[in-house]
């Protein structure tokens, strides 16, 4: 099929039949071929370290052999919904995945993708509550029907919360909630009738390093989880875990999922946790991601423009600012020049924040830190770059 969809071939039929709410990255975006752990190749055979796949993601590797394997057992067994059967997969990866969280949330819902665990995460608690509004962070991964940060009630949420003192936000750019933030937010939200959801999409199965999930960083528990992503290391499926109280009241209506839990994804979501138990993924995040940091951060004093460089365990942004005085972000396309320089040497890294001012850096966790020196090199060196064509102009 690479023969007879060339290049070229693809770009037309992307114009003319694909929806163009779906954007490429990258001035020419890459076709890929072929992925193996922390590495992406091109049509070409070009290497590429990826970066980025954790965020969209790929968790313990592009084809883990762990996972591929399985798989392929499955595939050969049985495709099928098991909602109105019995099926051992779903079985042991509900005890799977639940023996991973601290009471009470113990029960398992299995949707297809984080979208749909978000929606129903949210019909779970205003069914529970029977409560309506729900509010949500600003630049967080957003829905219908949601009071964001400048509405009158979360003001005085926010206001109270950073009165007293004052996770990770991912899409806003590995944003790090202030000391006790959740732990006063999720006080408050329940003084009212409240329920806390916490959307591990980003954060979860150990990417922080220090926890399996990016909640217990902060020393809560939250009422809702969903999970999403990395939980499939690229299989679409996703999950929302609860308490059975709250479940219980959603048992008292109608609901079916074709396809969540089906034997596939439950096999698939199966290996994903092993492999990050077997090869010692949490750690590495811990470690690896630990070395990066502070190696980017040693970036933070010879480049005016990266004005911050933070982050938890494999979870990283670097934002790059005009100057560290006025700290306004570097304009959209002096960064994606730097970001375009590092996709050719072969890094290939996110971006986010209010301003797209943020590069997002979440590898599939089995990086090494040789990987690690690799790309702090060729971030470097696109930084030299900007450097050098901002003392030309
Ligand atoms: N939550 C978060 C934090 C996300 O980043 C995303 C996707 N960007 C979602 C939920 C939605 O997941 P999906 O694309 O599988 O619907």
């Amino acid at each position: 099929s690479a023969a007879s969809y060339p290049y070229e071939r693809m770009q037309k039929i992307r114009e003319q039949n694909i929806a163009p709410s779906l954007r490429t990255y990258y001035k020419k975006p890459l076709l890929l071929h072929q992925g193996h752990m922390q590495w992406l190749f091109d049509h070409e055979g070009q290497r590429y370290l990826d970066l980025f796949a954790g965020i969209v993601t790929v968790s313990v590797g592009h084809c883990h052999p762990k996972v591929t394997m399985a798989t392929q057992k499955q595939l050969a067994r049985l495709w099928h919904t098991t909602n109105i059967y019995m099926y051992p997969a779903i079985h042991e990866y509900a005890e799977k995945l639940t023996s991973l969280f601290p009471d009470p949330l113990k029960v398992v819902y299995l949707t297809n993708s984080g979208s749909e665990a978000n929606d129903l995460a949210m019909f779970m608690a205003r069914l529970h509550t029977r409560n309506f509004d729900i509010i949500s962070l600003r630049q967080c991964y957003q829905m219908f029907f949601v009071v964001h940060g400048e509405a009158a009630i979360v003001e005085i949420l926010q206001c109270k919360l950073f009165e007293n003192a004052a996770a990770l936000k991912g899409v806003n750019g590995a944003v790090q909630y202030p000391r006790n933030f959740l732990k006063e937010a999720y006080q408050l939200i329940r003084e009212k009738g409240g329920l806390c959801i916490s959307d591990e999409v980003q954060t979860g199965f150990g990417r922080t390093g220090s926890h399996f999930w990016g909640f217990q960083t902060h020393g809560v528990v939250p009422d809702i989880v969903t999970l999403a992503k990395g939980i499939g290391n690229g299989f679409p499926m996703a999950a929302v875990v609860t308490t059975k109280e709250i479940a219980s009241s959603l048992a008292q209506n109608l609901h079916f999922n074709t396809f969540g839990g089906n034997p596939l994804a439950c096999v698939v979501g199966a290996a994903v946790l092993d492999a990050i138990e077997e090869d010692g993924l949490q750690k590495n995040s811990e470690d690896v991601g630990t070395y990066m940091l502070l190696e980017l951060a040693k970036l933070r004093d010879k480049f005016e423009i990266v004005g911050d460089v933070r982050g938890k365990g494999l979870m990283i942004g670097v934002e790059m600012v005009t100057d560290k005085d006025n700290r306004h972000p570097l304009p959209a396309e002096e960064i994606s020049q730097i970001w375009e320089d590092c996709k050719d040497m072969g890094v290939l890294i996110g971006r986010g924040g209010l301003y797209s001012q943020t590069f997002r850096i979440k590898p599939p966790m089995c990086i090494t830190k040789s990987d690690v020196d690799f790309a702090v090199e060729v971030f470097c060196t696109a930084l030299q770059r900007h450097v050098e064509r901002a003392a030309a102009k």
